[in-house]
């Protein structure tokens, strides 16, 4: 066949002739100019399932527009292949297809199975991590709907907007949150997954992953739901709390504190005389980030990543130089002080149902966070503009067609892990028009 794979396409290549089915497709408006249309754009897929994002401006959408529908194949030709730079990519490709006056799109009827149906880059829970602070690409996410909030509306500089929360258990058992903004608020059909047994498999394509941020875990809210979470944090830690100590007698076994009693020590767990028994990192630190301060506990693990000594290597220094007093705070842990860094936090019900703070860190996800905060803080603003642009999207479909595949499966209720992910289609929709647009004048 004539036909030059996505895979093939290259910026000298422009005579290319393509055969792709148009996976997704959505305007990219300005609200913020009178909803002007920026863009018209397109997630396209060949043959070998190679997706690319192909974008039509302003001036030729109207006239390209009637020819194009989602789920249609086409063959195009006579069209500019470009670098794609910038942030907010909706697929993983080097480049990304530019009509011009000149190209040419001719539909190809009849049944044609060689091209796939629909087409995802799915991030398992590790990559979505690795994008909070790093916005070339967004996300596409699979998961099983695992809780599903009510259409709120929020006020976001003055405007009304719809917001959703949801919440999706992805294949290693670890949980997202995502927001559903504007019109994706309505996209779940309530009644169909109020009628339905489920299991539900949601598909949201296009998102931001996003930390949360010490205001929004004070206000995470229980349900029946919710018996316990894991969530990122990137907070900075303003001070250490030594009232009770900076370590604790555990049991080498268990972990937990061992008591003397009648002279010997008592692990209450293992009912037995520990045969070891170590000193344990547990230290109160006060944290805080933009929005709010709140108190951390960091045990063993965390604590060992960032101080780089054990509890019992510290405590044993501490003993030579002085009688050994936990009160007093060794200067390796008075370190940390100032530090930044990206926080899991498990959250229980103590935490959630009883509104109580010291939150367990039961990870350090990164060290150093000082230089990402620029590329965080530019999403932030980012933000603010997100109702900004309407875009049409098919994800009941999805839902619907995916969900009968797992029918029989069983679903276990494993620990849960909670990344806030921001559903921005829009946002990063205008981004890529924007700057495109910018280039273009
Ligand atoms: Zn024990």
């Amino acid at each position: 066949m004539e036909y030059t794979t996505l895979k093939q396409i290259s910026r000298e290549k422009d005579n290319s002739k393509v055969k792709v089915r148009v996976l997704r497709m959505w305007d990219a408006i300005n609200i913020a100019n009178n909803h002007d249309l920026l863009s018209l754009d397109m997630i396209l897929v060949d043959e070998e399932g190679t997706l690319i994002h192909a974008s039509i401006r302003k001036n030729l959408a109207q006239s390209y527009r009637p020819q194009l529908n989602e789920g249609s194949i086409y063959t195009i030709t006579n069209f500019l292949v470009e670098e794609n730079k910038g942030n907010y990519r909706p697929v993983y490709n080097k480049f990304k297809i530019l009509f011009n006056s000149t190209t040419s799109v001719s539909k190809l009827s009849g049944l044609d199975h060689s091209i796939p149906q629909s087409q995802f880059e799915f991030a398992d829970y590790g990559t979505i991590a690795s994008r909070c602070y790093d916005t070339t690409y967004l996300t596409d996410v699979i998961g099983i709907l695992d809780y599903i909030g009510a259409i709120e509306e929020i006020k976001t500089r003055g405007r009304p907007t719809k917001l959703r929360n949801i919440q999706l258990l992805l294949e290693e058992n670890k949980s997202v949150q995502i927001t559903l903004w504007g019109n994706t608020t309505q996209q779940i059909d309530d009644d169909f997954y109020k009628t339905n047994k489920g299991p539900f498999i949601v598909i949201v394509t296009s998102t931001i992953a996003k930390t949360f941020r010490v205001a929004e875990i004070k206000a995470l809210e229980w349900n029946s739901e919710t018996k316990d979470l894991l969530v990122t944090c990137n907070a900075k830690i303003i001070n250490i709390n030594n009232k009770y100590g900076w370590y604790y007698v555990a049991c080498l076994i268990c972990k937990t504190k061992v008591k003397q009693v009648k002279g010997v020590l008592w692990c209450e767990r293992c009912k037995n005389e520990p045969k070891f028994a170590v000193p344990s990192y547990r230290i109160q630190v006060q944290v805080q980030d933009e929005t709010n301060s709140t108190t951390f506990i960091l045990f063993d693990k965390a604590a060992e990543k960032i101080i780089s000594k054990t509890a019992k290597e510290l405590a044993e220094m501490q003993e030579e130089i002085l009688k050994l007093d936990e009160k007093i705070l060794p200067k390796e842990i008075q370190k940390i002080v100032g530090n930044e860094y990206l926080f899991q936090l498990h959250l229980d019900e103590y935490n959630l149902k009883y509104g109580k703070e010291n939150y367990t860190v039961s990870k350090i996800l990164e060290m150093e966070i000082l230089h990402k905060q620029n590329d965080s803080s530019k999403v932030e603003e980012h933000q603010d503009t997100m109702e900004e642009i309407v875009r049409k999207s098919k994800q009941e479909k999805y839902i619907a067609s995916q969900k009968q595949e797992i029918r029989e499966t069983s679903v276990e209720r494993p620990e849960r892990m909670l990344l806030q992910m921001h559903q921005k289609r829009q946002k990063g929709t205008k981004q890529i028009a924007s700057k495109k647009k910018k280039t273009e004048l």
